[in-house]
């Protein structure tokens, strides 16, 4: 559509903004940017397209801080939408669906080299991305250690190091690799030298290993039995060590998929001012009584149901700072038996859908509460300030939610995943529009502008002041 002569490319109508002033905004959005927010009635003039939000709660568009997009297995290659050529494509379609814009993406995993995984993902997302992107870096040995100041130039200012990973179960993943702690204490010294951000998979390996020998040897048939393999203490113990050399280096770090309250005991005990916790909606919404058999194997493991209202009881308390969905692509094929079931979940189009539903419906949490632990609080710790707000200069990026009660049914969520481990859960919000850079990318099931893509976000970092950046993110009191 051609833009009139004001150049407004999108104009939202009748949208709720806020808990307490119940007036209905018009957003006028221009070059991707919102340019004026008027009360009711006001008239902001002719746009290429307008959207009647109707009285809707309009929010900014979620921030997943972890998924894994791409990150495929190539015996499923041959499944529509589990390629190299449309997983990018489709998956996005699924968070746009969800209200998710902006997903903080790994890079494929290596080895060998970090720069190759992250150039051949710019590449692929590029051309097939409908969400904006921002690839986080992994470090699984030191010659990607090596790497972070030519993958700094290039715009990576996050770098993911893991923990539990070794032997068997590192050569069953594909090779994923953990640093040691004499490692991470280098790898934390070269991120922080290079004004970047370091992410923690927090268990720590030498209990994983002993427990998982000791479940195996018992037999796994359970999600309990998984559980038990990689107990919350292995979280605390790693969580711990994580953020006392990320300290000593003065290294921000994040520590990522929280499913304990030893990490988030770490955390409150260590003080590291530049430190951050992610926590996942499975570990509120899911657990070990959960009737969803191998499909329900991830790392960190669904906890019992006491923990996960433990873990509920800290989000309101406010002491997770922002949510990622940890979504993985693996097809229902992959998750068969225990032994073999790959870890990892399915959630980048649930995300939001969930945490709204479980925190606003069922906890009384206020949705501008949500809106900071999806995208507000993500937005100023990694760098990206004009999102995760509604407000003049802030990027368009929005979603226009619908309110009431809906199933969940995997073959609804526009994924190439073949199943939900929350099928048949209600939902009492999702998304009914969602805007990614001022482009109606999806409304009411449909994609009306298939040919958009997302913005490859590292770019705004090749020529950006880092030490900047971070130095909000040390200071900032996130959550
Ligand atoms: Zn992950």
């Amino acid at each position: 559509m051609t833009s009139p002569d004001n150049g407004l490319q999108l104009v939202v109508t009748n949208a709720r903004l806020s808990s307490t002033d119940t007036t209905l905004r018009n957003i006028a959005v221009r070059d991707g940017h919102i340019v004026a927010i008027s009360g009711d009635g006001e008239d902001l003039g002719p746009a290429a397209t307008t959207l009647d939000a109707e009285g809707r709660w309009v929010i900014p568009g979620a921030i997943d801080t972890h998924a894994h997009i791409n990150q495929r297995a190539p015996e499923f290659n041959h499944v529509p939408g589990l390629g190299p050529d449309d997983n990018f494509a489709v998956e996005s379609r699924g968070a746009l669906a969800g209200g998710c814009t902006t997903a903080l993406n790994y890079v494929q995993f290596g080895p060998p080299s970090l720069l190759d995984s992250y150039r051949m993902s710019l590449a692929a997302a590029t051309s097939q991305s409908m969400i904006n992107l921002l690839f986080h870096g992994c470090l699984m040995d030191m010659g990607q250690v090596a790497e972070i100041p030519e993958a700094v130039a290039g715009g990576i200012r996050t770098f993911k190091l893991f923990m539990p990973y070794r032997g068997e179960e590192a050569r069953n993943l594909g090779g994923i690799g953990s640093l040691n702690h004499a490692e991470m204490r280098l790898a934390f010294a070269e991120i922080a030298a290079h004004n970047a951000q370091a992410l923690v998979h927090a268990e720590d390996g030498d209990i994983v290993d002993h427990c998982m020998r000791h479940e195996a040897a018992l037999g796994l048939d359970s999600l309990s039995g998984w559980e038990r393999s990689r107990p919350t203490i292995a979280e605390g113990d790693a969580a711990w060590t994580a953020m006392y050399l990320a300290e000593e280096a003065r290294c921000p770090v994040t520590i990522v998929h929280v499913s304990s309250l030893e990490a988030i005991r770490a955390r409150q005990a260590s003080g590291w001012s530049g430190s951050a916790l992610e926590s996942c909606a499975h570990y509120m919404l899911l657990t070990t009584d959960s009737a969803i058999g191998p499909e329900g194997k991830v790392a960190p493991p669904l906890r019992d149901p006491q923990l996960a209202e433990a873990i509920t009881a800290a989000v309101l308390a406010g002491d997770i700072d922002f949510f990622g969905s940890d979504h993985n692509v693996w097809p229902s094929a992959a998750k068969k038996d225990w032994d073999s079931a790959k870890p990892g979940l399915p959630g980048i189009g649930l995300m939001l859908p969930l945490l709204l539903t479980h925190l606003v419906y069922e906890r009384g949490m206020s949705v501008e509460r949500v809106v900071e632990l999806t995208s507000r609080n993500a937005a100023d710790r990694f760098g990206l300030p004009s999102k995760g707000r509604i407000e003049i200069g802030a990027d368009a990026d929005l979603v226009v939610l619908d309110e009431g009660r809906r199933l969940i049914r995997a073959d609804e969520l526009h994924s190439a995943v073949d199943y939900s481990p929350y099928e048949g859960m209600t939902l009492r919000a999702w998304p009914y529009a969602t805007v990614c850079g001022g482009t109606l990318a999806y409304l009411d099931g449909k994609f009306p502008n298939p040919d958009f893509r997302g913005e490859m976000l590292n770019q705004r970092f090749t020529d950006t002041n880092l030490s900047e950046i971070n130095r909000a993110a040390v200071t900032s009191e996130v959550g």
